[in-house]
């Protein structure tokens, strides 16, 4: 039975965001707490695993303390509910997933998990709240919200450059239960089909929190300690912790400390194309170096909303096992725990420091939190010119795109040249941490949401 489970969220101290933003933000972020706004909240499908989620912490925690009222509800359900929710929401980002229907069945399916989750809406929401309901999983939410007399803000946070028969048959799935949503908020201004723009709607970018153990800065000999206990990189100085259990399929053992390694890190799925940077590190990168290959995912199990993460990893392992030898030994496929979270994001923390360079090879991309996560910690990316990766990577400065029709080799031959160079590996990575202080921390985001829900200009509180 679906039901919506209250997230409990730490307050946290935005005062010590400050020496990470521009000068100027503090002050209108001070100022915005000291508004008054109504109650937020925030319905999403995971509390943990993934990018909202982990948007979602920091900016309740920090919203909370800078004076607003907001709270997380995620929807919990059956397999059922989740496989279907995950097929549109691979239609939205314009791919295929499992290729299964999407038809009355499918609306019978998915009208009975959010009718139950919604039955207990009122439990939180009050007359008057704003609802941000984030993602398929929540759309058919709106309509119990705003029966409520709350306000429903859809938030999309995947989407597709271009539209084609997936993302027509995703939407049409969608619409009817938008109808009554008040405002709708993409990652980008042409994500989403033409009818989205009869409501209010907002271009709202994800951010990363500069203070969180994902992102905070790390020396490098912390780092260093991190991957050795993980059993991740080889160092004399901090033995492996047989506590912590990653699964990683490597045929020698863990990589040398002092040897260049190229990271991706993303959830097991075909959409994030781990495959594509096996292969292209295989044809062209390991032959002409002596780097690394660390392809780092959550643990198969790990992810409540993503029940297709395990065939996709083992279709990654197969690849793998197809390697020559001396090439497979240079590959890792890493699973991480999610048990304890804050070792599971500084591990991903202390791999995007360590990382020569970080690739994001997505076929299509809402935001990529993981681009932004290497550029706030000047490792320098290659990533695919699509979606959002596209709006971070705004120059070459910055960062290297290529484009999504690439070819592996092509692909490939663009990390190799990158792993050439470290004179733009440095400036690549200095640029792109102010790219991110600019545009990608908590405040702009924050503000941009206030502004929203002023700009629908509600009736005073009910
Ligand atoms: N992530 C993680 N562990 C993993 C893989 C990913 O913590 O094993 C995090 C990653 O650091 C990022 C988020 O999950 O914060 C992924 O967000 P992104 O926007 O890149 O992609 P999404 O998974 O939301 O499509």
């Amino acid at each position: 039975m679906a039901q919506l489970i209250e997230v409990p969220v730490t307050t946290q101290d935005a005062a010590r965001l400050r020496p990470h933003l521009l000068p100027e933000r503090w002050d209108r972020l001070a100022a915005a707490g000291r508004q008054r706004v109504r109650t937020l909240w925030h319905v999403n499908s995971t509390a943990a695993g993934g990018g909202v989620a982990e948007m979602l912490r920091p900016l309740i925690g920090y919203g909370r303390d800078l004076g607003i009222t907001v709270g997380w509800l995620v929807i919990e359900a059956d397999l059922d509910f989740f496989t279907l929710t995950k097929r549109v929401d691979n239609g939205l980002s314009g791919v295929r997933g499992d290729g299964g229907p999407l038809g009355a069945g499918e609306h019978r399916v998915y009208r009975r998990a959010c009718a139950a989750a919604g039955a207990g809406l009122d439990a939180f929401v009050r007359p008057g709240d704003v609802v941000f309901l984030h993602d398929p999983q929540t759309a058919g939410l709106v309509e119990q919200v705003a029966a409520l007399g709350a306000v429903p803000v859809w938030r999309l946070h995947n989407g597709a450059d271009q539209e084609n028969e997936h993302t027509t048959a995703a939407w049409h799935f969608l619409r009817p239960y938008l109808a009554d949503a008040a405002a709708f908020i993409t990652s980008m201004p042409h994500f989403g089909p033409a009818w989205l723009r009869d409501k209010p709607t907002a271009t709202i970018t994800p951010f990363l929190d500069p203070l969180s153990a994902k992102n905070r800065s790390l020396s490098p000999r912390e780092t260093a300690e991190s991957l050795g206990r993980w059993g991740i990189i080889e160092t004399r100085s901090s033995p492996t912790d047989p506590a912590l259990r990653p699964t990683i399929l490597r045929s020698g053992g863990p990589t040398p400390e002092d040897r260049p390694t190229v990271v991706q890190v993303s959830r097991w799925d075909d959409v994030k194309d781990m495959a594509g940077v096996l292969r292209a590190f295989a044809e062209v990168v390991a032959p002409a170096t002596d780097a690394d290959l660390l392809l780092v995912g959550p643990e198969v199990t790990g992810v409540a909303d993503d029940p297709e993460a395990g065939a996709y990893f083992e279709r990654c392992a197969q690849q793998w096992r197809r390697l020559p030898a001396e090439i497979r030994g240079r590959v890792h496929l890493v699973c991480l725990p999610m048990s304890d979270p804050d070792a599971h994001a500084t591990v991903i923390n202390a791999i995007q420091r360590h990382a020569t360079v970080v690739t994001q090879k997505s076929r299509s991309e809402g935001f990529g939190l993981t681009v932004t996560e290497a550029m706030w910690k000047a490792t320098p990316v290659l990533a695919t010119a699509v979606g959002g990766l596209r709006l971070q990577v705004d120059s070459p400065q910055v960062g290297v795109l290529v484009a999504p029709s690439a070819s592996p080799a092509a692909f490939g031959a663009a990390l190799l040249e990158l792993l050439s160079d470290a004179d733009r590996r440095r400036g690549i990575g200095h640029a792109a941490a102010e790219r991110v202080r600019r545009d990608f921390l908590p405040d702009t985001h924050l503000l941009a949401e206030l502004d929203l829900v002023a700009g629908l200009r509600l009736e005073a509180t009910v």
